[in-house]
């Protein structure tokens, strides 16, 4: 494994210097658009560690379920994801929205499972106010690590998978726009106002976009 990295370090350890969540960068950013060296131990594990509570935090507070480092600026391979899924039954059954509990993806990749999509409103943290269908694949299988350095190998689906695809999207570079049907592009106030729809179907209509 090759030593801490001390640029990197010096740049976390300032990041991390103020306690509370961090700020979160905005589309425009390269480093958003940069993609991410893997992680290999470029940390000390305790610096590793403060991140990775820096990170949740972050996360918990905006509130979101999912965050990527390049995110918070930091150019790393690792993401976090949490989701409680709070939200009406109907939702949850058509989204298939189950809650996620908290994980640590280091160096994660995925690829999709299986034939079948699914088609739903996103947004981002890095992209607010907004929020645009994007279909994706509705099983994925996942590799990478976990915060101890074990592998994962695994399966997600429904909206897990949604989360996971997007936090990993993030750590090659992309944003979620970039897979999204942009006639669909919608505000967050008009959303609340109009598409609350457990499935973007009207939405599809009312603006004129094709779904899958
Ligand atoms: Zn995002």
């Amino acid at each position: 494994m090759p030593s801490p990295n001390s640029r990197l370090t010096d740049q976390i350890e300032q990041l991390l210097a103020t306690d509370g969540p961090l700020r979160i960068v905005s589309a425009g950013e390269p480093v958003l658009r940069a993609g991410t060296p893997p992680y290999e131990g470029q940390l000390s594990p305790a610096l590793l560690a403060r991140l990775i509570d820096a990170l949740r935090l972050t996360m918990h507070t905006a509130p979101g379920v999912g965050l990527a480092a390049p995110q918070v600026g930091v150019p790393l391979r690792i993401a976090v994801i949490e989701d409680p899924a709070t939200v009406p039954a109907d939702i949850r059954e058509a989204r298939a929205r189950v809650p996620q509990p908290f994980r640590v993806l280091i160096n994660p990749s995925y690829t999709g499972v299986g034939p079948t999509q699914a088609t739903f409103y996103e947004g981002c943290l890095s992209v607010p106010g907004y929020q645009a269908v994007v279909t994706r694949p509705s099983e994925i299988h996942l590799t990478g690590e976990d915060e101890k350095g074990h592998p994962i190998d695994e399966h997600f689906s429904g909206w897990p998978a949604r989360i996971v695809q997007h936090e990993t999207d993030h750590l090659d570079g992309m944003l979620y726009l970039d897979r999204a049907e942009l006639r669909s592009l919608t505000a967050n106030e008009v959303l609340a106002e109009r598409w609350t729809q457990a499935t973007p179907g009207e939405a599809a209509e009312g603006l004129g976009f094709e779904l899958p």
